[in-house]
């Protein structure tokens, strides 16, 4: 029986990275909402309705329906890639300025409202793992699988800096530890749907543990 695999959690704990696998070994669609957040963040970006010291949400509140977005699957890369408005994005979305912005959009609630409207579309199709950080609160309370990802802020901001890097992005590990604590802060904090873990939620902190060993543990309990 094909099911919903919800991951939430804190940012950077290698949500993805187990959404993927599991994804790839089960045969089910990848549905990372962290894009869509980065996605809108970018159209407010773009349009000057979110910079260094100005937020205009009302300008972006009225242009959302202005935003669409979509996953097309890279058979290439294995997974689905973002598309704004036709546009594809994804490696756009990733850029450290997209993630200063991106947890103060998603503390609007339209641009949740409508967000979660979408994943549920997505969600029809059984046989899902969807990461975020309110899927198994908010987007799907009934997914037969909740994960809740956890690992100390230095080992997060750590890979974090180390795929920058790789990327060739000018960043310093201080400022990827504050991007990923302020990005906690605010998520944890905000009035509409904040990140906390389901009641039902299996807690995975793998702070200590290598991507093998936490694949395997994960991969048993989807199969339960
Ligand atoms: O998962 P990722 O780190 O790419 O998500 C970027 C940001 O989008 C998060 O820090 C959070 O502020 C927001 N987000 C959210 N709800 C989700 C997914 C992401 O608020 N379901």
């Amino acid at each position: 029986k094909k099911i919903i695999i919800a991951i939430d959690g804190y940012s950077s704990t290698g949500k993805s990275t187990v959404a993927k696998q599991l994804a790839r070994a089960l045969g089910y669609v990848y549905v990372d909402t962290g894009a869509m957040y980065r996605a809108v963040t970018l159209f407010a970006m773009r349009n000057q309705f979110i910079g260094e010291d100005f937020f205009q949400k009302e300008k972006l509140i009225e242009s959302l329906a202005d935003v669409q977005l979509n996953f097309h699957f890279n058979a290439e890369k294995g997974f689905a890639e973002m598309y704004l408005n036709g546009e594809n994005v994804e490696q756009e979305i990733r850029t450290m300025e997209v993630s200063n912005f991106v947890s103060q959009v998603a503390t609007i609630p339209e641009v949740r409202k409508k967000q979660v409207q979408q994943q549920h579309e997505l969600g029809k199709e059984k046989g899902i793992v969807m990461d975020g950080r309110d899927i198994g609160t908010v987007v799907f309370p009934n997914a037969e699988l909740k994960l809740f990802m956890t690992a100390s802020a230095q080992t997060r901001a750590q890979r974090r800096f180390e795929e920058l890097q790789q990327k060739g992005e000018n960043v310093t590990f201080d400022e990827v530890l504050q991007n990923v604590k302020s990005r906690d802060q605010i998520d944890t904090s905000r009035k509409d749907s904040p990140l906390i873990k389901a009641k039902d939620a299996v807690v995975i902190d793998n702070s200590e543990m290598s991507l093998d060993e936490q694949f395997e543990k994960i991969l048993s309990l989807a199969k339960n």
